[in-house]
């Protein structure tokens, strides 16, 4: 499989994304255009291009309503889900509701309003994550493992495929973010020694938190099991400090914020910035100049403040993780150590209350949090094409159903077949029989979650068991099987004891979610964006070199003293021409390359002869 070229694992993160790859026996962390090993889950949008990471994040405070961000919170979820809409509240982007009850991103794009779908807002950035490695390596690169939280249900993970499908990368498998991160960890600290150990991952990131607990030894990582919240994260933190602030400027000045897209926009990024510094420094000082209304916004904020108006979400971290060691029926002693991992473990109080809660344990700061889950899906990345070398090509990991996974029973009572937590792969058989007497087919609808009744689930799909023989009811004997594989693909299969007869359904594949139309348009729309930014860069390009040809031009006239080589007339009528160049490429700032290209030829034309003979 080596000849398949390099293959990638990119941590796509609520906030932040990073994309590794295995080179020369290790894990290299690829840096993007900027020099940085992080790079912005962010797509803006404008009168002339869409940007993506960096770029797109430092036009948010003059752009806020285009600037899309956050989208893994939206991603496999429906419009109405009551998390979404608590989301859509504090975005200042619009979020509509579409077709099926999927949230719909508008924004105005080249003067155009434009709907997105979280999927290829989120293939976006993958493209993007996909460019950055390719720009390092050099070759084009198809293959990658992508990490999802692993409290992500089957919709969720469905639709980052569904992602990674627009961004024209091959998903080879998508893979736990705590699993990643206990990959990175383990090879750091197990290959040293033979003994079990078992670790709890403790990943706090911008908008998501998972724990999870792991029983690992060198080469096996087995899940015992997961808790957390796809809602808590470093946002959370940063939205409690904001509405404190908008309550103070309220108080002193008397203005209403809260329908101010643009001061709210400048407010967050001034207190993410506030909330970083206060993880090494006791207290901090916001200052916004002309924040509203012409007036300046200062004040100062202690860690002491900060820490009070989070202490609720901060405990719930906590809770999670009581949680998570109750599911793993484990006690805390038996824990042998405590990962950090994700870019708001930074905040001392939240390691202290892990510590504390731990009797005073010390945690394990050994991986890098903004780096280990790129860093482990590069080695299931690497393990899966068979790129590594021996020690990780016996690497085994063992994940679990983050949901109970189930089949309706006629009273909409749900029938647990896959309990939450079960490792993966797994084989789970369950009977079932008919309903009715003289019933010749069955329907099985088969839903996902923890509720007793089954319409407060998610339904992930239905199949029918036909032909069964005309019995009276309860005779008939129906054996139902669910698969899981590695990948986390179900397959629910229905036999009919008596006959043999069967159906079976595969859920979890990659037009499951949306409609061959959707996916197919959004094929094209990613294609045309790519040719558009392929245009884009050849007019940069084109324009810089007529720029950097009228300037050196410029710096020639008067280095080489033309004014008084050549004949006064002459002198000046080139000195107007390129001052009449310069006005002219102020003037034309988004035109075709070939008029750029004409222009650029035109001046040679003209200057070069008179230029030369100096
Ligand atoms: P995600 O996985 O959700 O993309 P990350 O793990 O990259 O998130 O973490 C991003 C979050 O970490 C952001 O909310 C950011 O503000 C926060 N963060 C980064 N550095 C610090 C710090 N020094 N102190 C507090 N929070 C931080
Ligand atoms: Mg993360």
């Amino acid at each position: 499989m080596a000849d398949q070229g390099p293959a990638i694992g990119i941590d796509l993160g609520t906030t932040y994304s990073c994309v590794a790859v295995w080179q020369r026996d290790r894990i290299q962390i690829i840096p993007n255009d900027q020099g940085l090993r992080i790079t912005p889950s962010c797509v803006a949008f404008n009168d002339i291009e869409r940007l993506v990471g960096d770029a797109a994040m430092n036009v948010f405070p003059m752009n806020p309503a285009n600037t899309v961000f956050g989208v893994k919170r939206l991603i496999g979820r429906r419009f109405s889900d009551p998390l979404v809409q608590r989301d859509v509240k504090h975005w200042p982007f619009q979020v509509i509701c579409g077709a099926r009850d999927k949230p719909m991103i508008d924004v105005t794009s080249k003067g155009q309003k434009k709907k997105c779908t979280a999927e290829e807002i989120s293939s976006m950035v993958l493209t993007k994550m996909k460019e950055i490695a390719e720009d390092f390596l050099g070759v084009p690169v198809k293959n990658a493992v992508i990490t999802v939280p692993a409290y992500f249900n089957d919709s969720q993970r469905k639709a980052t495929r569904v992602a990674g499908y627009i961004s024209g990368l091959n998903v080879l498998r998508v893979i736990a973010e705590p699993t990643a991160a206990a990959v990175a960890y383990g090879l750091d600290n197990m290959f040293s020694s033979s003994e079990e150990k078992n670790v709890l991952i403790f990943d706090l990131g911008g908008g998501t938190f998972d724990v999870s607990i792991l029983a690992m030894d060198k080469s096996t990582f087995k899940v015992k099991s997961i808790a957390g919240d796809t809602h808590l994260g470093g946002e959370d933190f940063d939205s409690r400090m904001v509405n404190h602030f908008v309550k103070e400027f309220e108080r002193k000045h008397r203005k209403d914020l809260s329908n101010n897209a643009r001061a709210l926009g400048r407010m967050r990024t001034a207190c993410e910035k506030a909330k970083r510094n206060l993880s090494f420094m006791s207290h901090t000082t916001i200052a916004i100049d002309c924040f509203y209304d012409g007036v300046d916004f200062q004040c100062k904020i202690t860690r002491a403040k900060f820490e009070e108006l989070n202490m609720d979400l901060f405990e719930q971290c906590i809770g999670h993780v009581d949680k998570c060691l109750k599911d793993a029926e484990m006690d805390k002693k038996s824990i042998h150590d405590v990962v950090l991992v994700g870019g708001s473990t930074r905040i001392p109080k939240v390691q202290q209350l892990l510590q504390d809660f731990f009797d005073g344990k010390e945690l394990c700061k050994s991986i890098h949090p903004d780096e280990a889950i790129a860093y482990g899906a590069a080695v299931q990345a690497a393990n899966l094409t068979g790129q590594g070398n021996p020690e990780i090509q016996d690497l085994v990991l063992w994940d679990v159903t983050p949901l109970s996974l189930g089949i309706r029973e006629i009273n909409d009572s749900m029938s647990v077949v896959v309990p939450r937590n079960t490792t993966i792969p797994t084989k789970k058989e369950q009977g079932f029989t008919t309903t009715c007497d003289d019933q010749t087919s069955v329907t099985f609808q088969v839903y996902e979650g923890e509720r007793p009744k089954a319409s407060d689930n998610i339904l992930l799909d239905k199949f029918v068991l036909s032909e069964i023989p005309a019995a009276p009811r309860g005779v008939a004997k129906i054996n139902v099987r669910f698969d899981i594989d590695a990948n986390g693909i179900l397959t629910v299969t229905a036999t009919d004891r008596t006959t043999g007869n069967e159906n079976h359904i595969i859920i979890s594949n990659v037009t499951g979610i949306l409609s061959k139309d959707e996916i197919d348009r959004m094929l094209d729309e990613a294609e045309r964006f790519k040719l558009e930014d392929e245009e884009l860069k050849k007019n940069f390009d084109a324009k810089n070199s007529l720029e950097n040809y009228v300037y050196r031009t410029r710096a020639a006239f008067f280095s080489k003293n033309l004014a008084c080589e050549l004949p006064a007339s002459e002198a000046k009528k080139l000195e107007d021409e390129i001052k009449s160049a310069i006005e002219w490429l102020d003037e034309h700032k988004d035109i075709q390359v070939d008029v750029f290209e004409n222009k650029r030829k035109d001046l040679e034309s003209i200057w070069n002869p008179i230029v030369s003979k100096f």
